[in-house]
């Protein structure tokens, strides 16, 4: 909370679907529900310290799910900060749970924006992970949260059982053709406690390597780059102790966002070099400026990648440029 928007996690106990990847409490950190008076203090402190307008959330769960006078108190504590330090509230929930009077009702107590967990707009992917709703919910959904003027953002998640790299494609395309304003991108951990865990044991499910999260994750960056109106908030989940404690497997690295920004930089350089002869060559690259350690990769993992093809990379920090888009100026 202290660098960024006052954020409040609201676990959805006894929600009745069986998301195979889900074990909030370790995602969360969190194991109790806050109360309205935790809504007020974090209002307060946050207003305090940060001294500008700010966002307040109600993330890690399906808020539009849980009990309804919870819900509002909730929402009430944080009425009298509204337009006084708080800007608007952000949510996050399910496809299937934001129907007309939900939204009104959102509407009406200061809620500025809706994030809905997509996570595939594959049918048969979304039924073999249990979610419970289906991809024309999610469109149907995006629909509405829009026509009722709010801010909304979708969240992705690649890698779940079943989605081959071709389906996470289709996926993201299908979620910029809903027009997001915003997309979170989460790559598939196998937690423990959950019906991933058991698969993977069973030997039914293979989590994707780190490797192969970044270089996914990175394809589906770029699908996302050719809609520059949508924002990509986040890559990867927050790290925590808590959720590094139930990890299994997956692909998980609490830089995870700079792997695959790294990773989509040589991807887009690479695209531009194409079949050009790099033997004994010098490839001089522009990028924006303070972006030299993404450029190299970690471990200088790109200049590797550049060196493995023979050649040297070299490069040249550019005002003006925009981010993660480098620039092939020469090969020599
Ligand atoms: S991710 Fe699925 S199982 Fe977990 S709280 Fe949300 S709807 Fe329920």
């Amino acid at each position: 909370m202290r660098h960024g928007n006052p954020a409040l996690f609201v676990p959805h106990l006894g929600c009745p679907h069986r998301c195979s990847f889900c074990d909030q409490r370790a995602i969360t950190g969190v194991q109790r529900l806050p109360a309205p008076e935790d809504v007020r203090t974090l209002c307060k402190e946050a207003v305090q310290e940060r001294g500008r307008s700010l966002e307040l959330a109600f993330f890690g769960g399906s808020f539009t799910c849980i009990d309804r006078k919870y819900l509002l108190s909730l929402l009430e504590a944080a009425q009298p900060f509204l337009g006084a330090g708080i800007s608007g509230i952000r949510i996050s929930t399910r496809p299937d749970a934001v129907g007309g009077e939900m939204l009104s009702l959102l509407k009406t107590r200061g809620v500025t924006a809706i994030e809905l967990g997509a996570q595939s707009m594959s049918d048969a992917v979304l039924q073999k992970n249990g979610r419970g709703h289906s991809a024309r919910d999610v469109a149907e959904a995006a629909e509405r949260v829009r026509g009722f003027g709010f801010e909304l953002g979708l969240q992705m998640m690649l890698g779940l059982d079943g989605a081959e790299e071709s389906d996470d494609f289709v996926t993201a395309r299908a979620l910029i053709a809903c027009r997001p304003d915003t997309v979170r991108l989460y790559p598939a951990l196998v937690l423990r406690g959950t019906g991933l865990a058991e698969r993977m044991q069973r030997g039914e499910y293979r989590p994707l390597t780190l490797e192969e999260g970044v270089r996914r994750t990175a394809r589906v960056m770029e699908l996302f780059g050719e809609a520059p109106d949508i924002r990509i908030i986040r890559v990867g989940l927050h790290p925590s102790r808590s959720l590094e404690e139930k990890l299994l497997a997956g692909p998980y690295h609490p830089a995870f966002r700079e792997l695959c920004e790294g990773e989509l930089m040589l991807f887009r350089l690479l695209r531009q070099i194409g079949n050009s002869d790099l033997s004994g060559r010098t490839v001089t690259a522009a990028i924006a400026p303070g972006e030299l350690s993404r450029m190299l990769g970690q471990k200088r993992c790109n200049a590797a990648e550049i060196e493995r093809r023979g050649a040297r990379l070299r490069v040249v920090e550019q005002a003006g440029r925009p981010p993660l888009s480098p620039l092939l100026l020469s090969i020599k």
